[in-house]
C-alpha cells in the first residue's frame, strides 16, 4: 500500500476509535464532521496527484463524500448551536442528496468491460438489491410510509434513507465484480459497505433498544468510511480503478453462486421466520418481491446456458481445428472422407471422392535455416494457397508437419484428380513473401481415389501416402496411387527379372557428368551415372530401376557392374593419357555388406587405378540407416584410400555436425537448393550456410544441378569448391567426353576469372 494511503487509513481509523470514549456528543460530531472534511480534500488530492484515466466519478465520490460531510456539519450546528431536533432538518437534505451522488460516480466507475460481463453484474446487483429492497420495505420503508403521524415531508425524507440504501448496494455489489481488483476498489468497497452498516443499524434502532438508547455506538463506523475513501483516493492503484480487461464474461464462481443463492432465500425466510415468531406474514410483499427476483435468476441462467452452448461450440471447433493455419485437422478430414464415402451407414450409396496427399518439399531444412518462426509462417502461407487451389468444392486439412490433405468430394475420375493436383501445384510457382525474405517452395502430390483404391478413411489416406511418396520421386513430383507402388513401380518386376541379363549384355551402360573446380574451371572429376539402354522401353534413367534393385537386392550386382564399367573406362582413359577421377553412386545396401570393401580394391587392382582416383557416393539417410554398421564400412573404405562425399545433402534430416564423425571429404548440396538459388532466399541461405559450415569442418563442398552461370558466379562468390550440372555439362556417354572436357576448360575458368557482380534473376 503506498505509504501516504496508508498512513491515512491508520490516522482515520484512529479516529475511529478515539471516538468511543469522548463523553460529549458535541465533540464526537465534531470529531466526524472533521474526519469527513478531511476526506473530501484526500480524495481531491488523490486524483490530483495520481491522475486517473476517469475523473468523473472520483470528483462525484468527492462531491458525494462532500454532502454527507456538509450533513455533518450542519447536523452539529443545528443540533448543538440552534439547539433544534427538528426532523427533517437541513442536515438531512445534506445527507439524502449525497445518495445519488455517490451512486452515480460508483456506476461511473464500475463500468465492466463487455455487454456479457456488463450485464451479468448488473443482474448480480439486481438480485441483491430486490431482497435487500424488500427487507428494508418490511422493516423502515413501509413502516415510515404509512406513519400515521408523519407529514408527507417527513415521510418521503424517512424513506429517502433506505431506498437510498437500496440503490448503493446496487452499485456496491456491481463494482465488488471488477476481475481487477485493486486495494483502491476494495478500500472504496470497504468504505461504503461500513456506511451501509451503519446506515442498516441507526435504523435498526427503530427495533433495537440498547442501540436507540446510545447512538454513539455506532460513530466509529461514520469515521471508518471516510478513512477507507481518503486511503482509496490516495492509493496510487486508484489511477486504474475501473479499468477493466475487456472481453471476457463474469465467471460463475462457487462462491457466487452461493452468495446469489443465499440472497434469494432471503425471502422465503423472512415469511418462515415471521411464522415461527408468530407475527403477522408479509407474504404478499415477499411474492411481489419474489416475481422479478425469479425473473433476474432466470435471466443469469439463460446467460449461463448460452455461455456453456456456446463454449461447448468452441470447444468442439477446436478439437477439429488446426491450431498452426486455422485450417481442419486430420480428425475431421477423416469424418469428412467417411461422409464422402456415404457414412458409417451402408445402407447409403457411396459416392466418392478424391483424395490429394500434399507434402512441402525440404521443409525440414527451411525451418532449420530460417527459424521455425519463418517455418510457421511458411506453412500458413502454404495452407493459405492450398486453400485457394481447393477452390468451393475442395476442403484443406493439415495432418501435421508439412503434409496437407486436399479432399475433393465427387472427384471419382483419376485424370481429373491428376488435373486438379497439376494445377494446384502451378500455384506454387510463384514465391512466398515472408516478411523479409523470399521463400520458393516446391509440393509434391499423392492422389489416391475412393472407392476405386480404398474403401475407408484409413485406407485412403495410406494409399494417399504411398502415392505421395512415389510423386516425390518423379519430376513432376505427381502421383495417383497404383497397386504396384506398393512394391514399386509399374514395370519393376518385369525389369527386375531382366536386370541381370541386361548387365551381361552391357544394355546397361554409364553415362559421365563433369564436375568443375569452381575456382580455376578445371574439371576435377566426372560422375557416373546408370542408364538402362531397354531394347523395349529405350533409354531408361536410374530411378526406373535403381530403386526397385535396392529393394530386391539386384543392387549389389548393379553397384559392382557400375563400378567395372566406370574403372574400366577410367583406365581407359589413362592409357589415352588424361587422368579423370571418377565419382560412383553407392545404395544402403552397399554400406550394409561387409564384403563390399574387398569388391572395391579388387576392381581397382582390375583395372589398375590408385583408390584416390576413385570417389564413393553416399545419401546422408544412408549412413544414418545402420550407423555403427555403415561407419565400418565407410571407415574400410576411406582407410583403403577412395574419397567418400555425403550425396544429396540438405534432403536428408541429419545435421552437419553428424556427418563430420563420419570420414567424408565433400558434401554434395543437392539441386533442389542450387536451383533456386538465385530467386529463393532460403535456398541462398542454406547454400551459404552450409558452404561455409562446411569450410570449418574442412569439407568440400560440390553444388549440384548448377544451370547456368550466374548461378556459377553466385557459387564462386560464396566459395564453393565445386560445380555440376547441365549447364557445364550434361551426363553424357564415354566418348564424348573428353571434347566435353575440352570445351569446359576452354569456356569456364575465362568466366569464373571475370569479376562481374552477380546479377538477381527476380
Ligand atoms: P544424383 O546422384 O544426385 O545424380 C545427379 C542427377 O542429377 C542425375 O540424374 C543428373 O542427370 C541430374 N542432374 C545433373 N545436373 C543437373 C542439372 O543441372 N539440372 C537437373 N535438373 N538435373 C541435373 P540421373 O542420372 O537421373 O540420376 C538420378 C539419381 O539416380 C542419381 O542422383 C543417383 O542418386 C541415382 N543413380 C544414378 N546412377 C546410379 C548408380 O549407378 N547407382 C546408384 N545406386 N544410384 C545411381
Ligand atoms: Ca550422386
Ligand atoms: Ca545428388
Amino acid at each position: 500500500m503506498g505509504p501516504a494511503s496508508a498512513r491515512c487509513l491508520a490516522v482515520g481509523l484512529l479516529a475511529a476509535v478515539a471516538v468511543v470514549p469522548l463523553q460529549s456528543t458535541a465533540l464526537r460530531e465534531f470529531l466526524i464532521a472533521v474526519v469527513g472534511v478531511l476526506s473530501v480534500v484526500a480524495i481531491v488530492v488523490g486524483v490530483r496527484v495520481h491522475r486517473p484515466v476517469r475523473r468523473a466519478p472520483w470528483y462525484l465520490l468527492a462531491a458525494g463524500v462532500g454532502c454527507w460531510a456538509l450533513g455533518d456539519v450542519l447536523w452539529a450546528v443545528v443540533e448543538h448551536v440552534l439547539g433544534s431536533d427538528a426532523f427533517p432538518s437541513v442536515a438531512d437534505y445534506a445527507y439524502v442528496l449525497a445518495y445519488p451522488v455517490l451512486a452515480w460516480g460508483l456506476a461511473l466507475l464500475s463500468r465492466p468491460a463487455g455487454r456479457t460481463a456488463g450485464r451479468d453484474a448488473l443482474l448480480d446487483a439486481l438480485i441483491v438489491a430486490t431482497t435487500l429492497g424488500l427487507v428494508l420495505w418490511v422493516f423502515f420503508i413501509a413502516p415510515s410510509w404509512t406513519d400515521p403521524e408523519g407529514t408527507l415531508l417527513e415521510r418521503v425524507v424517512g424513506v429517502a434513507y433506505p431506498v437510498g440504501d437500496v440503490v448503493l448496494v446496487t452499485q456496491l455489489v456491481r463494482l465488488m465484480n471488477a476481475r481487477r481488483r485493486t486495494p483502491a476498489l476494495v478500500l472504496l468497497g470497504a468504505g461504503f459497505g461500513l456506511v451501509l452498516v451503519a446506515d442498516l443499524l441507526f435504523q435498526a434502532g427503530a427495533y433495537l433498544p440498547v442501540l436507540a438508547a446510545d447512538m454513539g455506538l455506532i460513530d466509529p463506523l461514520w469515521i471508518a468510511p471516510y478513512a477507507c475513501w481518503a486511503a482509496a483516493a490516495l492509493h496510487p492503484s486508484m489511477a486504474r480503478a475501473g479499468d477493466e480487461p475487456s472481453g471476457t464474461a463474469l465467471p460463475l464462481t462457487v462462491r457466487r453462486v452461493a452468495f446469489l443463492a443465499g440472497v434469494s432465500l432471503v425471502l422465503p425466510a423472512l415469511v418462515l421466520i415471521e411464522a415461527v415468531l408468530g407475527v403477522p406474514l408479509h407474504s404478499v410483499e415477499v411474492m411481489v418481491a419474489a416475481l422479478p427476483l425469479i425473473g433476474f435468476v432466470l435471466l443469469r441462467m439463460l446467460g449461463l446456458v448460452h455461455r456453456m452452448s456456446q463454449q461447448a461450440r468452441d470447444l468442439a471447433h477446436l478439437a477439429e481445428t488446426d491450431f498452426l493455419t486455422g485450417l481442419e485437422n486430420g480428425r475431421r478430414l477423416t469424418a469428412r472422407i467417411e461422409d464422402a464415402l456415404g457414412g458409417p451407414d451402408a445402407g447409403a450409396p457411396a459416392r466418392g471422392a478424391a483424395l490429394l496427399l500434399v507434402g512441402v518439399e525440404r521443409f525440414a531444412e527451411i525451418n532449420e535455416t530460417l527459424g521455425l518462426r519463418t517455418g510457421d509462417e511458411l506453412l500458413r502461407a502454404v495452407a493459405g494457397r492450398l486453400v485457394v487451389a481447393a477452390d468451393a468444392d475442395g476442403v484443406v486439412a493439415r495432418l501435421g508437419g508439412e503434409a496437407f490433405g486436399v479432399l475433393l468430394p465427387g472427384v471419382r475420375s483419376g485424370t481429373r484428380a491428376v488435373e486438379r493436383a497439376i494445377d494446384i501445384r502451378e500455384l506454387f510457382a510463384e514465391p512466398f513473401r515472408l516478411g523479409e525474405v523470399t521463400v520458393s517452395v516446391d509440393i509434391a502430390i499423392g492422389v489416391a481415389l475412393a472407392p476405386d483404391d480404398a474403401a475407408d478413411a484409413g485406407a485412403l489416406l495410406q494409399r494417399a501416402d504411398v502415392a505421395l511418396s512415389a510423386a516425390r520421386e518423379r519430376r513432376d513430383l505427381v502421383a495417383r496411387y497404383a497397386q504396384q507402388m506398393e512394391t514399386g513401380g509399374a514395370l519393376t518386376p518385369q525389369l527386375m527379372s531382366e536386370l541381370t541379363s541386361a548387365m551381361a549384355e552391357n544394355q546397361v551402360v554409364v553415362h559421365f557428368q563433369p564436375q568443375v573446380e569452381i575456382s580455376t574451371g578445371r574439371v576435377v572429376g566426372v560422375e557416373a551415372l546408370v542408364r538402362w539402354q531397354h531394347p523395349e522401353h529405350g533409354m531408361l534413367g536410374p530411378l526406373a530401376f535403381v530403386p526397385a534393385a535396392e529393394r530386391t537386392g539386384l543392387i549389389r550386382a548393379l553397384t559392382l557392374h557400375v563400378l567395372d564399367r566406370t574403372l574400366a573406362q577410367a583406365a581407359l582413359w589413362r592409357a589415352g593419357g588424361r587422368t579423370i577421377p571418377v565419382s560412383v553412386n553407392l545404395s544402403v545396401r552397399n554400406l550394409l555388406d561387409p564384403h563390399f570393401v574387398n569388391d572395391v580394391r579388387r576392381a581397382l587392382e582390375r583395372h589398375q587405378i590408385p583408390a584416390t582416383q576413385l570417389e564413393l557416393e553416399v545419401t546422408e539417410t544412408m549412413a544414418m540407416l545402420d550407423p555403427a554398421r555403415s561407419l565400418e564400412v565407410l571407415g574400410a573404405l576411406d582407410e583403403l584410400g577412395v574419397m567418400l562425399s555425403v550425396d544429396d545433402y540438405g534432403t536428408g534430416y541429419s545435421s552437419l555436425a553428424y556427418l563430420t564423425r563420419l570420414p567424408v571429404r565433400r558434401l554434395k548440396i543437392d539441386r533442389s537448393f542450387v536451383a533456386g538459388l538465385l530467386d529463393d532466399d532460403a535456398s541462398a541461405a542454406i547454400v551459404r550456410s552450409t558452404v561455409e559450415l562446411a569450410r570449418h569442418l574442412g569439407l568440400a563442398v560440390v553444388a549440384e544441378g548448377v544451370e547456368d552461370d550466374a548461378t556459377l558466379l553466385a557459387l564462386r562468390d560464396m566459395g564453393c569448391y565445386a560445380a555440376q550440372g547441365f549447364g557445364l555439362g550434361r551426363p553424357t556417354s564415354a566418348d564424348r567426353i573428353p571434347a566435353m572436357l575440352d570445351a569446359i576448360e576452354t569456356r569456364v575458368p575465362g568466366l569464373v576469372r571475370e569479376r562481374i557482380p552477380v546479377q538477381r534473376t527476380a
